[in-house]
């Protein structure tokens, strides 16, 4: 196939999206192939349930997006982007009755702690003061600090376990449990080293720009981004999977929004041996179990400050969140999983036609797990708001496999693409100074497969065209 285009991108996810904006920008003609009929990958929204009712397919809550160095220059509200937040980030409901809250106001949270109060200041207010010379290197690949002593501040609790460090900084149960929950985002077993950073990233960004969700859904976000592209002359080709370099004709640069594996096979002999044999010993990570539900009625909480937030994450103790994490990453089912949940409709009117409650919530499984988890994912929503399943009009849920068949990407319902794990959080999907980079100069890597890994922030796709733009013409 002959073609038009100085670059192609393989996969329309936001990582996709943010390496043709980039390259758009630059001055390239720039083609996105997409596999599904609709655009944006990880982050999309549908009609799961009802007609007229907007579920998020994937991602739901984006305090990486409204942090990411990518998005800030990004003109999404001029394309109608509009974020909003809830009053509270997120709640942490326990079994007598009680929530922790974390808020944009750090006093606020830590009046929630008990006797860990200071000791939650101490911990984050430091990097709270410190997030605008923290947030760019956290979301880049690794280099020397310019900053050494803010990363300093960070990297050292970060690189602990989650429960080590809750353990050593928090007396008390309501901050660990806090933690754990926050830590519980990484998806891996919390008695793994690096298992607190992600827990204090999104602490720090939950204190400083909120946890907020976009009005209309996460599809709103990708809808955005493509009339950015597409004003900068960008196009996107959808239902069309990409199976060979054919596609590319003589384009300079072809970037992949796409696993290692999918790297491997479409580029074939275009990439060495020892390369295709590096990127099949990537490690996957643990599945997803989702479902997503209609109400008659807001969820009934028995903890008021549940009503008040964003996210709700649901396990009750740290013992109990590390326990589910720990089944997970061994291969086996909680009967109590930590569950995350999110209620968008609370605070965005547009995502039922007619009052009704929207609910988004899934639980962390083994890779591959064919177990239905909808029961005992309803079980603890019940244990922290009894009466729930009588508000339920409809719901629809999405197993490891059911991922995988909607984007490669997920294999094993793994969302991360890749375990995120101390052996791959720099070095995904390879050791590589430039991890973007392969050893073809026009074939680059740009999912989150690369650093800085899961979430919508853009920053894989980011780096990725730098790099492209660097070593490919
Ligand atoms: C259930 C769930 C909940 C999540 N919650 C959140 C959240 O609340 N907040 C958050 O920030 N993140 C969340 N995430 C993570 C986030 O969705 C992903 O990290 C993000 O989408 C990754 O972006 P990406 O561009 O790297 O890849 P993807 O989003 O996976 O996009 C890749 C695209 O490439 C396409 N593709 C793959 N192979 C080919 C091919 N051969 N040819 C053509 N096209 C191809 C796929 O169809 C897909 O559209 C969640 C994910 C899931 C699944």
């Amino acid at each position: 196939m002959t073609s038009q285009h100085d670059a192609v991108v393989i996969g329309s996810g936001p990582n996709g999206l943010a390496a043709a904006i980039t390259l758009a920008e630059a001055g390239h003609a720039v083609t996105v192939y997409e596999a599904n009929a609709t655009i944006g990958g990880g982050c999309r929204s549908e009609e799961l349930t009802l007609p007229g009712v907007v579920h998020d397919t994937c991602s739901a809550i984006h305090p990486l997006a409204v942090a990411s160095p990518f998005f800030r220059e990004m003109p999404l509200a001029r394309h109608g982007l509009e974020w909003i937040q809830p009053p509270l980030a997120l709640a942490h409901p326990l079994d007598d009755g009680s929530a922790m809250i974390l808020s944009m106001s750090l006093k606020e949270t830590a009046a929630g702690l008990g006797d860990d109060g200071g000791a939650w200041i101490d911990l984050f207010g430091p990097l709270v003061e410190d997030f605008s010379l923290l947030i760019d290197p956290l979301l880049a690949p690794f280099r020397i600090p310019r900053h050494p002593i803010a990363m300093a501040r960070f990297g050292l609790p970060a690189l602990r376990s989650a429960q080590s460090l809750a353990e050593s900084r928090f007396s008390g149960e309501r901050a660990r449990a806090l933690f754990a929950g926050l830590a519980a985002h990484s998806i891996l077993d919390l008695h793994r080293p690096v298992t607190a950073a992600i827990g204090i990233v999104l602490g720090v960004i939950g204190h400083v720009v909120g946890w907020p969700i976009p009005r209309g859904g996460s599809q709103q976000i990708t809808d955005a981004l493509v009339a950015h592209l597409r004003s900068l002359g960008g196009e996107v080709v959808t239902g069309t999977r990409v199976t060979s370099l054919d596609i590319a004709g003589d384009a300079g640069a072809v970037l992949f929004d796409t696993s290692p594996g999918q790297l491997r096979d479409i580029a074939g002999e275009a990439l060495p041996g020892w390369y295709r044999r590096m990127l099949g010993r990537y490690r996957r990570g643990m599945g997803v179990f989702k479902v997503d539900w209609v109400l008659d009625g807001p969820v009934p909480w028995t903890a008021p400050e549940c009503a008040q937030a964003g996210t709700v994450h649901l396990g009750g103790s740290m013992a109990e969140i590390v326990h589910s994490e720990h089944e997970a990453a061994s291969g086996r089912h909680a009967e109590r999983p930590y569950i995350i949940l999110a209620q968008q409709s609370l605070f965005d009117s547009t995502r039922t036609p007619d009052g009704r409650q929207t609910l988004w919530g899934y639980c962390h499984v083994p890779n591959g797990s064919t177990e239905d988890m909808t029961e005992r994912i309803e079980a603890q929503i019940e244990r922290f708001a009894p009466g729930f399943r009588e508000r339920v009009v409809a719901r629809s849920t999405m197993s490891p496999a059911q991922f995988e068949t909607r984007n490669a990407n997920f294999a094993g319902g793994d969302i991360n693409i890749g375990a995120q794990d101390l052996r791959q959080l720099y070095t995904r999907p390879v050791p590589r100074f430039d991890p973007y980079s392969t050893p073809n100069r026009r074939l680059f890597i740009c999912s989150a497969a690369t650093p800085p890994g899961g979430g919508v922030h853009g920053m894989g796709g980011y780096h990725a065209a730098r790099s492209a733009l660097k070593r490919a013409w």
